[in-house]
């Protein structure tokens, strides 16, 4: 003779109760939940309850009780739908109830993000993920954060770095050269740049300057146009420290030019010839 639903019913919450313990509350409720669960099962089923029917049902209810932050645990994710525990809850397994991953997580209210599986695999994934590398404007992103905390002036560099855009590395340092100097800020070559080429950029020389780690005295100019203009500048006077400065550079470029020229075999100090060469 077939046990009676209400016998059931209270079997499967006695060992409900054995695995988790319960309020009186929860017990009325869950009997409710059973019960009902096997009046279902028995329209079904014509030929009487089974007991694998019975453990179905009990597992119906604890996944009716299981909240969707319970379901995802450090060794398992429980499918919320079956209460199957499993390691990874793949579309696979959620096609058994005509749902796809992203149905899942709407139903449960799990963000999109949230990975449907036990939290030590998704740990050891990441790990994994780690050592394969992260996609490379990602890492280069992070190497750029990392170093523009260490040093505010590479932020130019960072940019070409990270857009990939100019081939060799612009720098601040080779952003001036002898002929030109390149905008850091959008790569434009020019004699010259100027305030009003910077307003453009919503920013002023000083601004710049600090920006890039140049010092306030770098002329923002092809190194040739500095040299015309300091040249003129002398011949209008120059403090006297920039004087000094001017000279020692004339006076390393003639020592410089002079062992070149001393590279013949002579090796004869050709000085006093060259400066009065220089001096004409
Ligand atoms: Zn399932
Ligand atoms: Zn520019």
């Amino acid at each position: 003779m077939p046990k009676k639903l209400i016998e059931i019913a209270a079997e499967i919450l006695h060992a409900q109760v054995s695995l988790t313990p319960m309020s009186v509350a929860e017990i009325d409720l869950s009997l409710r939940q059973i019960f009902g669960v096997l009046c279902e099962l028995q329209k079904a089923e014509t030929a009487g309850i089974d007991i694998e029917c019975a453990q179905l049902a009990a597992k119906e209810v604890a996944a009716a009780k299981l909240t969707p932050q319970d379901s995802i645990q450090n060794d398992k994710v429980i499918c919320l739908e079956c209460g199957k525990e499993m390691l990874q809850l793949t579309t696979k397994h959620l096609v058994s109830h005509e749902m796809n991953q992203k149905e899942y997580k709407k139903k449960y209210g799990f963000a999109m993000g949230t990975p449907l599986a036990a939290n030590s695999l998704i740990k050891a994934r990441s790990k994994a993920a780690i050592k394969r590398g992260l996609p490379d404007k990602l890492r280069q992103y992070l190497e750029a954060r990392r170093r523009d905390k260490v040093q505010p002036s590479v932020q130019a560099e960072i940019a070409t770095v990270t857009t990939g855009i100019q081939k060799p590395v612009l720098t601040p340092q080779n952003s001036i050269q002898d002929d030109k100097v390149i905008c850091l800020e959008c790569g434009a070559e020019m004699r010259q740049l100027t305030s009003k080429h910077l307003v453009s950029h919503g920013m002023n020389q000083k601004e710049y300057r600090q920006k890039y780690g140049f010092s306030m005295q770098t002329p923002l100019a092809a190194k040739s146009v500095s040299k015309a203009q300091s040249k003129a500048a002398k011949k209008r006077g120059l403090p006297e420290k920039l004087t000094q400065l001017n000279e020692a550079r004339r006076k390393e470029k003639t020592e410089s030019a002079a062992q070149s020229a001393g590279a013949n075999p002579a090796g004869k100090p050709r000085r006093s010839i060259l400066r009065k060469k220089n001096a004409v």
